[in-house]
């Protein structure tokens, strides 16, 4: 079973030129190192994917989205087979912002995630509630990310089977705690609490070895400061980093703080 502990950057819509793209990638590359227990992922815009000699980089790359057909007659569609042929090895699937602003459902992302499977890309699937647990008059907790993601995870992985669902990569993202600028922050406890909610129910969908083996991320307002915290404390099997990865500095602390934890280092 591949160990590996993944960090993910998923740079969303941004930068908005090649030159400040390609600068950052090119400080990224040389602040991190290829190693057998960590694997940095980057996911740029689509444009920027291009280009690259493979060979220098010591990430991998990945995208932030595909279409769910492998090709055909859909204008302004990215094909997974497309961004497998550019050297991609993963792409992110059901980010909450395709499914707030593009309408996304968990059919749509079950596609995407079969579709990424088939053209033998890792999907990166994000799953996570809106808003913060809430609690009735009496304190009594309405359990409502147990509910949401027990049915986005159901519903994605339907059809999916054992042999290819370990390819799957989970990320759990509370929406709420999402570029959270106002100080709110999903809790290690929180993202532990999460993690072994999605191994049960994975081992109920599939075995407990498969749960086991399956990764789970942490993602939501992730920065150097608490970063080791969800892979420490919480049991994270990676990361994934929106606004700190467009940070050259800030990204490249998070992955040593992350080699400096790991076992094997
Ligand atoms: C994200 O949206 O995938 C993400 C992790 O964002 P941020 O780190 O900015 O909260």
């Amino acid at each position: 079973m591949d160990k590996k502990t993944l960090i993910i950057a998923n740079w969303k819509c941004n930068p908005l030129t090649r030159k400040e793209a390609e600068h950052l990638l090119k400080v990224i590359n040389g602040g991190i190192k290829l190693t057998k227990d960590i694997e940095v992922v980057i996911c740029p815009p689509y444009i920027y994917l291009s280009g690259f000699n493979l060979k220098t980089l010591n990430f991998i790359l990945g995208a932030q989205d595909c279409h769910w057909e492998q090709k055909g007659a859909f204008t302004g569609e990215v094909s997974p087979l497309m961004l497998k042929d550019l050297g991609c090895q993963y792409v992110i699937v059901g980010h909450s912002e395709r499914r707030r602003y593009f309408g996304e459902t968990d059919e749509i992302i079950n596609k995407k995630i079969k579709a990424a499977l088939k053209a033998r890309l890792k999907p990166i699937f994000c799953l996570g509630e809106e808003t913060k647990d809430t609690f009735d008059s009496e304190g009594k907790q309405l359990n409502e990310m147990n509910l949401i993601v027990q049915e986005q995870l159901e519903k994605a992985v339907a059809g999916i089977s054992s042999n290819r669902i370990n390819d799957v990569i989970i990320v759990y993202e509370p929406v709420w705690a999402i570029s959270s600028n106002n100080g709110v922050s999903c809790s290690s406890d929180e993202a532990m609490q999460a993690r072994l909610f999605i191994k049960k129910i994975l081992s109920k969908l599939y075995s407990r070895r498969l749960a086991e083996e399956i990764k789970i991320l942490y993602g939501g307002s992730v920065t150097a400061k608490n970063s080791s915290d969800y892979i420490k404390k919480a049991g994270m099997n990676g990361l994934l980093v929106g606004g700190a990865s467009l940070n050259a500095s800030e990204f490249i602390r998070i992955v040593k703080g992350v080699y400096e934890i790991s076992p094997r280092f």
